[in-house]
C-alpha cells in the first residue's frame, strides 16, 4: 500500500456553516500523523488552476466559529468535462498529493468518485451541505445550522403574523427536496408544509387554514421548500380561496451564513477526524457519514448513485400538531 504523506482538501458546491470546522479537523487530524496538507482553492476550480497552499496546525487556528470556508467554493461545470479534469490530474500529480478530502454535497462527492474511477486516487468526502440531502449519512455538516437560522427567523415572523392575524407562507431553501422545510415546519409549529416530495392540494391546506382561522387562531404559518412551487402563484392562490390576509417572505440566503451550531461544530469535527483516519487506513472511495450517531464510511459509488429519501413521518406529525 502506498504510503499517504500529502493530502489535499477542498471544499465545493454551496458553501456551508461548519465547512471551517472541517478543514480544520481534516488539517489537524493529518498533520498529527506527520501528514502535508495543502488546501486547494475554490473547490475543483482550484483543481484546474493548481490554486494552491499548504496548511498547518496554525493557518486554521480561530476559524472553527466562522461560517463560510477559508478555502473559498465554487460551481465548477468544467469539471463535468474531461479535459478539464485531465487537466487537474495533471496538477494533483505534480503536487504530489497521495490523497484527497472533498468537503461538500452531493455533487461535489460524485465528483470526488470520478477523480478515484478515473486516476485511482485514494479520495474521501465529508458531507457539508444546508441541504442535508447526501445518500450515506443521516446528517451533514451546516443542516443543523441552517434549520435553526430558519426556525430563528420563523419565529419572528410568527409575532407580526399573530399581531396583524395574518397568514405567512415562508419560502425556506430546498430546490430539490424538502429536508430543511420539514424541520423548520415541526421546530416551528407551522400549520402546513409544502415539499417536492409530495404533492399537495391547495384546496385542502386552505380548509386547514379556514378551520384553524375559525377556531380563533390569530396567525398561520406556511413553510414552503423552494422546489415546492412558485411562491408568490401560491400566496395569490391561498388569498383568493381563503379571502384573508396572506403575506409571503422569502428566507433566501440567511440559510447559508453565520456561525455553525455546536452540533454542526461537532460533526465536522468526527466526521473530518474519520475522513483522514479512513484515509490512513486504506479506505480507497469513501464518505465518512454519521448514521444513528455512529460514524459509518459508505463506498463514494453508492453515494453518488443513490437518493436519499425525506422522513415522512416529520410531514405527518406536522400536520397531526398543528390543530
Ligand atoms: P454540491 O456539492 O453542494 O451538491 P454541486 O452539485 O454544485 O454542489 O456540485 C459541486 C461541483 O462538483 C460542481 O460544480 C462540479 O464541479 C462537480 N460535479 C458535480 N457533478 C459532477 C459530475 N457528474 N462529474 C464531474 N464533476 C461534477
Amino acid at each position: 500500500m502506498r504510503m499517504i504523506k500529502t493530502i489535499g482538501v477542498l471544499t465545493s458546491g454551496g458553501d456551508a456553516p461548519g465547512m471551517n470546522a472541517a478543514i480544520r479537523a481534516v488539517v489537524r487530524s493529518a498533520t498529527d500523523r506527520k501528514c502535508k496538507v495543502i488546501g486547494i482553492r475554490r473547490g475543483y476550480w482550484g483543481l484546474i488552476e493548481s490554486d494552491f497552499e499548504p496548511h498547518h496546525s496554525r493557518t486554521v487556528g480561530g476559524i472553527i466559529n466562522r461560517g463560510g470556508t477559508i478555502l473559498r467554493t465554487v460551481r465548477c461545470p468544467e469539471f463535468k468535462a474531461k479535459q478539464y479534469r485531465e487537466r487537474a490530474y495533471k496538477n494533483i500529480m505534480a503536487a504530489g498529493l497521495d490523497a484527497l478530502v472533498v468537503i461538500g454535497g452531493n455533487g461535489s462527492a460524485t465528483a470526488a468518485n470520478v477523480i478515484h474511477r478515473e486516476m485511482g486516487l485514494p479520495v474521501a468526502v465529508v458531507p457539508a451541505s444546508i441541504d442535508n440531502d447526501v445518500y450515506g449519512t443521516e446528517d451533514t455538516v451546516g443542516f443543523d445550522t441552517a434549520v435553526n437560522t430558519a426556525v430563528e427567523a420563523v419565529d419572528k415572523i410568527r409575532d407580526t403574523a399573530t399581531s396583524h392575524e395574518r397568514i405567512f407562507v415562508v419560502e425556506v431553501m430546498g430546490r430539490h427536496n424538502g429536508f430543511i422545510a420539514l424541520e423548520v415546519a415541526l421546530g416551528c409549529g407551522a400549520e402546513a408544509v409544502l415539499v417536492p416530495e409530495i404533492p399537495y392540494h391547495l384546496q385542502q391546506v386552505c380548509w386547514t387554514l379556514m378551520r384553524g382561522h375559525k377556531r380563533g387562531k390569530f396567525s398561520s404559518i406556511i413553510i414552503m421548500a423552494e422546489g415546492a412551487g412558485a411562491s408568490q402563484q401560491i400566496v395569490q392562490q391561498i388569498k383568493k380561496i381563503t379571502r384573508l390576509r396572506v403575506r409571503l417572505s422569502v428566507l433566501g440566503y440567511i440559510q447559508r451564513g453565520g456561525s455553525p451550531t455546536a452540533h454542526s461544530r461537532l460533526l465536522a469535527a468526527r466526521l473530518g477526524n474519520a475522513a483522514v483516519r479512513n484515509i490512513m487506513a486504506g479506505y480507497k472511495s469513501h464518505l465518512a457519514g454519521i448514521m444513528k450517531g455512529q460514524i459509518v464510511t459508505v463506498p463514494l459509488q453508492r453515494v453518488a448513485t443513490k437518493r436519499k429519501r425525506i422522513d415522512r413521518s416529520i410531514y405527518t406529525l406536522t400536520n397531526q400538531m398543528a390543530q
